[in-house]
């Protein structure tokens, strides 16, 4: 089986912009992880239109499809114009026994499941007669990830959130086209170990954990990029990409330590602050902190430390400072 993945723009078309976002560089991002999640897992030849930062046109999209041959085609965009959710669309002259439309509703499926735990609304199933639907020759499926230009943005700014979004997007794409699971699974990276937000400019991504391996390329402040394995004081951003974690210019959460000793240390700055049972608003109040007070942390969850038998507080820069544990 044959699927395309279609990271919408590219090169002099940004897509939306929205909140110091560019739509063209989520979709890529998004777009390279569903391939290497769907490639790792299941019987498929899978095609990207760019794997770069270059623009090509909407007719030559469904060319590379249809010359390819394949058999699913899905295309990744970013909402905008103000409002908030997901939605995905199939071309608006198929009816709704459609094949596609029966594809498009298992995409949806998967993809809904994981919208609660980021309170982000299901806009639907939709139609609608864009080229990247019309001229393929294939079963189609445009999806909107969410909005770039409102407050959807914290949540495309949150590596969680991406990863839970690619994550979806293959497994749908991959029950839609009914696709066998890989005899012998190639060995994936284990899950994320932690977040690592990069604080400083120009910091040099290598492609390995030490000063004389090549830099790919340049991280520069507000980026932020799941971690998965850590290697002598050097992080692993995916895909053998090492940044040195110096704590001047890399932030490292740490989801936690195998062994249970504390990730770093949490300083109080304000006052009153809500100490909970869960890494959630809803749950119970324990007792509130206030500055001076100083704590070990032994865990960091969707912006959360746990500061020790399962007591939380929010991770607010206005009122909490963190100092990581170096190596
Ligand atoms: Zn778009």
């Amino acid at each position: 089986m044959k699927l395309v993945i279609d990271p919408g723009h590219g090169g002099t078309d940004t897509g939306a912009v929205g909140n110091g976002l560019q739509e063209k560089n989520l979709t890529l991002q998004i777009a390279k992880r569903v391939r290497d999640i769907i490639s790792a897992n299941y019987e498929v030849d899978v095609k990207m239109t760019r794997e770069t930062d270059v623009y090509i046109s909407l007719s030559e999209r469904t060319s590379i499809a249809n010359s390819f041959g394949a058999d699913y085609f899905i295309s990744i965009h970013i909402n905008a114009g103000g409002g908030t959710g997901y939605e995905d669309y199939i071309y608006s002259g198929l009816s709704d026994s459609s094949f596609a439309a029966g594809k498009q509703q298992t995409v949806h499926n998967a993809v809904v499941s994981v919208l609660p735990k980021y309170s982000l609304p299901d806009r639907g199933r939709k139609k609608a007669d864009y080229a990247v639907l019309r001229e393929t020759a294939m079963d189609a499926i445009l999806c909107e990830t969410a909005f770039i230009d409102s407050s959807d943005a914290n949540l495309l700014q949150n590596p969680q959130f991406i990863e839970d979004m690619s994550q979806a997007y293959a497994r749908g794409v991959a029950e839609a086209m009914g696709l066998n699971k890989q005899p012998n699974p190639t060995p994936q990276p284990a899950g994320p170990i932690g977040i690592a937000n990069i604080l400083g400019t120009n910091i040099n991504l290598r492609t390995g954990p030490s000063t004389s391996s090549t830099v790919i390329r340049k991280l520069n402040s507000p980026e932020s990029y799941l971690v998965y394995a850590e290697n002598n004081g050097w992080l692993d951003l995916g895909a053998g990409q090492w940044v040195y974690c110096d704590p001047s210019y890399i932030e490292y959460l740490k989801y936690g330590n195998p062994d249970g000793s504390p990730i770093g240390v949490v300083d109080i700055l304000g006052n009153n602050i809500n100490l909970r049972t869960g890494p959630s608003t809803s749950a119970a109040v324990i007792r509130k902190l206030n500055s001076p007070e100083s704590y070990l942390a032994y865990a960091y969850k969707d912006g959360w430390f746990d500061l020790g038998t399962s007591q939380w507080v929010y991770y607010d820069r206005a009122y909490i400072k963190y100092k990581q544990n170096s190596k």
